[in-house]
């Protein structure tokens, strides 16, 4: 078995969702209204530098300092290497624990 180091990511929750799950009604269903947009740091595989890749379920949300913007066609460019990096699974596993769609396309930063 293989493990695939181009999948080494971490999930986390934007300040805008942790603040909205914080003041919103604390039933599941009201907190996955009110995600607005999810993140994951992502390390490239090539030179280990880590990405915040922030992926947006609503229009409108500001991308949050440090973070990029998950890039449509899911090839994610090192900003350090310039090495390609799929970030695919990255936004599956943040619609999974979402609960709902992305937008696709991701709004262009
Ligand atoms: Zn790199």
């Amino acid at each position: 078995m293989t493990l695939d180091a181009s999948n080494v990511f971490k999930l986390f929750e934007t300040p805008t969702a942790t603040v909205a799950r914080r003041f919103n009604q604390p039933n599941a269903a009201s907190a996955q209204m009110a995600m607005e947009a999810g993140g994951a740091e992502v390390k490239c595989p090539n030179c280990g530098t880590v990405i915040q890749v922030q992926v947006d379920f609503v229009p409108g949300v500001a991308l949050n300092p440090g973070s990029v913007q998950y890039p449509n066609g899911g090839s994610l460019a090192c900003p350090t290497c310039s090495h390609g990096i799929n970030v695919r699974p990255v936004r599956a596993a943040i619609e999974q624990a979402a609960g709902r769609r992305a937008l696709d396309p991701q709004p262009v930063r």
